[in-house]
């Protein structure tokens, strides 16, 4: 693609602060706010940017084509960093009979909880749910999401999780370019009943078919539930280390029943994101505050469930680089709306208003190994979401709606 120019955007955000201080301890002023701003990018990088009546006369004469956007607002692409969207079956149930006073326990014992969904999920054939999948990718497109990382992990079978890692690939292939799909492995989800102990389905399943999917080169990440009754430290050092050698990102889901230590060990390990946090305490705190790990939080997990919040404000004044994602899955967070999600969540995280884009773009995208983005900065990426809009403020403003381009 050649030169474009969009002119007169009513306003963009350019993160421009928030990028200079590598998305840590931000402020206000770190958004970045241009009015009457003018992009002239292609499809590499942005070449310019900056107030409209400032555009050099270099990129008038040329003739390059130039789209009106004005009434529009830019951000830095939207990136919902933490999803588990391929998957069968529906747990609409569930919710009624938590509202109704069921316990974790009993919804397990009535045949809920996440092996209802692998059910679900091995239900259905490799085509079926790559044509589900996609429908959510596109519904999730259509809220001004760029980037979305998609998580295997409701097969927990060697073969049918092989088969979701493979739904995802063609997921990031049907995509592109409009939207870059990350492809997470995370057989390691829960253990199944036909295994004595979580070390055994690591061995059999979990280990050998990253090895497989590893020479395959289709997989972005690794992840992994780190909870007691679930996987251990012994289990994330071996995943973790299996994937160093097919040189794939790390990722864990910690601390969010217990402070296991699960933020320590990600930052340790140099995960991109450690994710949930809700139990993680100082020691955690401090290790992801000085490390390169992105610190996800989940704000619909809590929500959805009627649990309390991570302590974002502990992590965010320690310096660590915050992120939220919408955790989309069928059971503990049915919510594709990451801006709807983030808006309620900002003053429940009392964040400030360059946080919370921050969180949702430049952080995020650092979350799941996206660079050179997040920002809108000459040379950058052109990576930007589009609003019919006049001001930021309305879209935060108004919950639900979706005023994406
Ligand atoms: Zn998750």
């Amino acid at each position: 693609m050649s030169i474009k120019i969009f002119r007169n955007f009513s306003e963009v955000a350019t993160l421009a602060g928030a990028y200079q201080k590598d998305g840590r301890k931000v402020l206000p002023e770190d958004l970045g706010l241009l009015k009457n701003a003018t992009i002239v990018f292609d499809a590499e990088k942005i070449h310019w940017i900056g107030p409209d009546n400032q555009l050099p006369d270099d990129y008038l004469e040329k003739d390059y084509p130039e789209i009106d956007v004005s009434g529009k607002v830019c951000v830095p692409e939207i990136v919902d960093s933490h999803t588990h969207l391929v998957f069968g079956g529906d747990r609409a149930h569930e919710y009624s009979m938590r509202l109704n006073g069921a316990s974790y326990e009993e919804i397990a014992a009535a045949g809920g909880g996440i092996l209802n969904s692998m059910k679900g999920t091995n239900a259905l054939s490799r085509v079926e749910l790559l044509k589900s999948a996609h429908q959510r990718v596109k519904a999730i497109k259509a809220y001004g999401v760029g980037a979305i990382e998609i998580k295997s992990g409701y097969g927990l079978t060697f073969e049918k999780e092989y088969e979701l890692s493979h739904v995802i690939h063609d997921l990031k292939n049907l995509a592109r370019p409009d939207v870059q799909i990350i492809n997470t492995f995370m057989a390691a989800h829960a253990v199944p009943k036909e295994y004595a102990s979580s070390y055994d389905y690591m061995r059999d399943v979990v280990l050998p078919l990253l090895d497989k999917l590893g020479e395959e080169q289709i997989l972005d990440c690794v992840d992994i539930f780190h909870e007691q009754n679930y996987f251990s430290n012994n289990d994330v050092v071996a995943l973790f280390e299996r994937a160093k050698r097919w040189n794939i990102n790390v990722k864990i889901h910690a601390d969010e029943f217990n402070d296991n230590k699960g933020a320590v060990l990600a930052a340790k390990y140099e995960a991109l994101s450690a994710d949930h946090l809700l139990s993680t305490t100082e020691d955690g705190i401090a290790a992801l505050a000085s490390s390169n790990t992105v610190a996800t939080l989940l704000p619909g997990t809590g929500l959805f469930l009627g649990k309390p919040q991570a302590n974002a404000r502990a992590l965010l004044d320690a310096g660590a680089k915050v992120a939220i994602a919408s955790d989309f899955n069928p059971g503990s967070c049915h919510c594709d709306n990451l801006i709807m999600l983030a808006s309620i969540a900002a003053p429940l995280y009392k964040m400030n208003q360059a946080e919370m884009w921050t969180a949702i773009t430049l952080n995020a995208a650092t979350a799941i190994g996206l660079k050179n983005q997040g920002a809108l900065i000459a040379g950058l990426r052109p990576r930007f979401s589009v609003f019919n809009t006049n001001s930021i403020d309305r879209i935060t403003y108004n919950w639900g709606k979706n005023l994406a381009n």
